[in-house]
């Protein structure tokens, strides 16, 4: 196969493995998703089924890829952690970056009319991948902090923006101008006082994000319904119940809560782990 005179084009192809040791986040934004938005009629500041299309895309991917531990989603964008040891295609940057940023895209397609079943693509949607190493386990949970406060920011300005436009009838122009300048406490009373929104009573999903989390499920409920079928052999039996053993079960669960404080990250030691 490699024995002809050509083959020595491969030599131009050069190694691209990512540090060993070191955890793994890869973060994909939605290219231009200011004007696919538009052009598919998301409702603002925030479309439910755009939200739960991306989370469902995410879903599917940690299901495909097992060495992804957590993924946080808003807006148009997912950042996957995958644990330190991960040896996924020799941790080979260009080969994780580019397979889970188009199984990903995949997913965001499969599955668009049954979040859109009256709405349909006017074209293929595309996202952007970068992969970040970070070596401490301080870096991962400042990492995820850094965006979950970006969304809650983000929010906060996007709801008054839209309910400037929306229920106080100015251009987007001048709704920027209002809010230009302003702290948090002034939003939140603006929301308040002039469109009767208490930014509390908002859905978490808008505020916190969308995290999604591989837990560990109980051994003992993963033991249930367990029994040896006759005929058996009893040797290959064993090594099948050992091998299952030394590898937890872990099922992949989509939460709306805080990720900045211990609270998240105490109970969930194997996430950072190894
Ligand atoms: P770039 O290609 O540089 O990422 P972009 O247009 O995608 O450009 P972003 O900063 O990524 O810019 O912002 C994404 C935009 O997509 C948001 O500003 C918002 O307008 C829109 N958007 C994404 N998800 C939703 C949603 N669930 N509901 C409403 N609008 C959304
Ligand atoms: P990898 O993920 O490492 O690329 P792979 O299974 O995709 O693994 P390739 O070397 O890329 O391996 O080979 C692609 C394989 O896909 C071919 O060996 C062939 O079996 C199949 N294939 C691709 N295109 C066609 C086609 N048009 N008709 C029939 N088979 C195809
Ligand atoms: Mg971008
Ligand atoms: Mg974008
Ligand atoms: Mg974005
Ligand atoms: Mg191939």
């Amino acid at each position: 196969m490699a024995g002809t005179k050509f083959a020595y084009v491969r030599n131009f192809e050069l190694p691209d493995p990512l540090l060993p040791d070191t955890y793994l986040v890869c973060r994909l934004d939605g290219h231009s998703f200011h004007r696919f938005s538009d052009e598919h009629g998301f409702a603002k500041p925030n479309d439910e089924r755009a939200l739960l299309l991306m989370d469902h895309a995410a879903k599917s991917a940690m299901i495909e890829f097992k060495d992804i531990m957590l993924a946080f989603g808003e807006s148009d964008e997912f950042s996957f952690l995958f644990r330190k040891s991960t040896n996924l295609y020799n941790r080979r940057q260009s080969k994780i970056l580019t397979t889970l940023t188009s199984y990903f895209t995949s997913c965001y397609v499969l599955y668009w009319s049954q979040y859109f079943p009256d709405t349909p693509l006017r074209y293929p949607p595309s996202f952007d991948g970068r992969i970040v190493v970070y070596p401490t386990e301080r870096a991962i949970r400042d990492y995820f902090s850094w965006r979950q406060a970006d969304t809650h920011i983000n929010n906060l300005y996007n709801t008054t923006f839209w309910a400037l436009i929306q229920k106080g009838g100015q251009t987007a122009t001048e709704a920027h101008a209002t809010l230009k300048g302003t702290v948090s406490a002034t939003k939140h009373e603006m929301l308040f006082s002039q469109f009767g929104i208490n930014y509390n009573e908002i859905p978490q999903r808008f505020k916190k994000g969308s995290v999604i989390v591989r837990e560990i499920v109980a051994p003992e409920s993963s033991d249930k319904g367990e029994k040896l079928e006759p005929p058996f052999d009893p040797f290959h039996q064993q090594c099948s119940k050992v091998k299952k053993k030394n590898k937890l079960e872990t099922k992949v669960e989509v939460l709306h809560c805080d990720i900045i404080s211990d609270e998240f990250w105490l109970p969930r030691r194997h996430l950072l782990e190894n």
